[in-house]
């Protein structure tokens, strides 16, 4: 193959061109299925925060997921499952809470 920006024949496998540098528009680079997805980083923060700070699991859940589909990254499934976990524990500490105002609103 040739490079698109210089012309210079270039490897097929090449990802960079040599010659000048910039970035090959390689269609064996575009679909190798070997070629691993990155892992959106707050996918997988979100995750264990949500765990942990059920409010801030949530916000980098959101985000995570937004970036995920925006800059087609992998842990979609991840940010909707840190996404879920932050839900069902809010619910749970707001149940929570309500219990407790109850109790206390009854004895008082
Ligand atoms: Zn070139």
């Amino acid at each position: 193959m040739f490079c698109k920006n210089c012309g210079k024949e270039i490897s097929d496998n090449a990802y960079v061109c040599p010659n000048c540098g910039v970035k090959v528009e390689n269609d064996a680079n575009e679909k190798n299925p070997l070629a691993e997805k990155r892992t959106n980083p707050l996918a997988i923060v979100g995750f264990v925060l949500a765990f942990l700070i059920p409010i801030a699991g949530l916000i980098c859940s959101i985000i995570g997921k937004k970036q995920c589909a925006e800059r087609n990254e992998g842990g979609a499934g991840l940010a909707l499952a840190g996404l879920i976990i932050s839900i069902v524990e809010m619910c749970i500490v707001l149940l929570y809470i309500i219990i407790v105002v109850a109790v206390v609103g009854a004895l008082v």
